[in-house]
């Protein structure tokens, strides 16, 4: 009997390590779901459609996050022109486990004169107009079978559907207001025009156990706006926003977890500043290149004849950075100067030897 014991409790204590291992193991996951696809345009302009504004953002956005952070999971609900039921999406979500979860849209309405961003987590709409979003949103899942029994009666052109949105308890409201107001702070920075955070009862936010946002990057109804998002410098622009959110939530994630990543960890190294400048509060911003695990030749061909190309250690990353002003008007002049070799790369700020944010580093002007 004594044996039986033991074996039942070494079995027991495997079980319980390989549980433990295996949540260690699980990385940090993204979502990031292009909104519409194949038969669902979503809102169409005077000559572009929203499926595929979408679909170029969402993807630019998974390759920036994985540049940076080689570590972390990037799962698309779709890398083509195909169409997915909202539930599919939400399925995608919820098996992954996801960690975040960015949804890309872009807005219409009937006039031309709306403009600028707004981002939205799950809730009860506050004004008609919120409301109106989610509605036309929603409203794709009339385009499947079905849909009735699908969404349990749900009726997303019906104003009394959306009732259940007051009463629902949603733990990952807190997060997902966090990345969103992160998100149009960003937008802010980048000179758009932010209509700022919204609550609305999106169907796809609804069915999806993790911290979300929905993003309508801008409306493809106003004329200036479809300009602007369909080039590549405003597709460029407004993913770096929604990636530069996303790292300073994921810094703040990594802080309240104690794993990977934390500022405390990071070391500047002092002889790569300039001597005058470490000065405990001087901002400096610098261009971050890309990150690699790996300390590389300053003078290799992966720096495409860049001089002064510097970089800092977080973590187990060597940052290799280009550039360094007190202003951000000049680093942001240096990075257009170099966005053509280096497409992804975006200003980062550093008060003393601390990273910051480049929020808090135009803050402190
Ligand atoms: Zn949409």
């Amino acid at each position: 009997m004594k044996s039986l014991y033991k074996i039942t409790g070494a079995i027991i204590m495997l079980m319980i390590i390989s549980t433990a291992f295996l949540f260690a193991q699980k990385p940090f996951t993204v979502v990031i779901d292009a909104g519409h696809g194949g038969h669902d345009s979503g809102a169409v302009g005077k000559y572009s459609k929203e499926k595929n504004i979408n679909l170029s953002v969402a993807l630019r956005l998974g390759s920036m996050i994985k540049e940076n952070y080689p570590e972390i999971k990037i799962v698309y609900t779709r890398t083509t022109d195909v169409f997915l039921t909202l539930q599919e999406r939400a399925d995608i979500v919820n098996d992954n486990k996801a960690d975040i979860f960015f949804c890309i849209h872009t807005n219409a309405t009937g006039g031309s004169s709306a403009h600028g961003t707004e981002t939205y987590v799950l809730g009860l709409h506050k004004t008609k107009s919120n409301l109106e979003v989610a509605m036309s949103e929603n409203s794709v899942m009339m385009l499947e079978d079905d849909y009735e029994t699908r969404y349990q009666g749900f009726d997303p052109n019906s104003v009394d559907s959306y009732i259940i949105f007051e009463f629902m308890q949603d733990k990952y409201l807190d997060q997902s207001l966090r990345i969103a107001s992160l998100i149009e702070n960003q937008f802010r920075h980048a000179n758009r025009y932010s209509r700022g955070v919204r609550q609305a009862g999106f169907w796809v936010l609804h069915k999806s156990a993790a911290p979300s946002v929905l993003v309508e990057l801008g409306f493809i109804s106003n004329a200036d706006e479809e300009k602007f998002l369909n080039t590549d410098e405003g597709k460029h622009q407004l993913t770096k926003a929604i990636y530069n959110a996303f790292e300073a939530y994921k810094r703040d994630f990594d802080k309240k977890t104690g794993i990977s990543v934390t500022p405390k960890e990071m070391t500047v190294y002092k002889a790569d500043l300039k001597k005058d400048s470490v000065d405990e509060n001087q901002v400096i911003y610098k261009i971050q290149l890309f990150a690699l695990e790996n300390k590389i030749n300053p003078n290799g061909r992966e720096f495409k004849k860049l001089n002064d190309v510097n970089y800092y250690r977080e973590g187990k990353f060597y940052k290799y950075t280009y550039g360094e002003e007190t202003t951000f008007e000049k680093i942001e002049a240096l990075r257009k100067s170099i966005a053509d070799k280096f497409p992804y790369a975006y200003v980062i700020a550093f008060r003393g030897n601390q990273k910051i944010t480049v929020e808090e580093a135009l803050r402190r002007k």
